[in-house]
């Protein structure tokens, strides 16, 4: 999968997800190149999400995009999902941002 669009039913697993874990927690996972839907582990216990590094390293050679879910509404990258985030040739890749609400799925940063 070398383009960004996000077929319809993982759009809706997403939003299935943002909705799951409620509204003061984020889910988190990432899509493989050849388009399958990971939920990973979240550590984080402070309402944002924080991948478990054990599950990422499992499945990195295949991802091509990160995603989580933002039970506040807004697709929009938080300072810190911007911060956080590995989108600059790490491993030779460029990954994607993906954020999920539970009605509606953006993707920030393409890839
Ligand atoms: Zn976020």
């Amino acid at each position: 999968m070398d383009c960004y669009e996000i077929v319809q039913a993982n759009k809706h697993a997403l939003m299935g997800h943002a909705a799951d874990v409620g509204p003061s927690a984020e889910a988190c996972g990432v899509f493989t190149h050849n388009g399958l839907l990971w939920t990973l582990t979240n550590l984080s216990e402070h309402g944002e999400f924080r991948i478990d590094p054990n599950d990422l390293l499992r499945v990195w050679a295949w991802t091509a995009a990160i995603w989580h879910t933002h039970p506040n509404g807004s697709l929009r990258p938080s300072t810190r999902d911007t911060a956080g985030h590995p989108a600059n040739n790490v491993d030779g890749k460029r990954l994607g941002m993906v954020i999920a609400t539970t009605d509606d799925v953006g993707v920030v940063i393409p890839w």
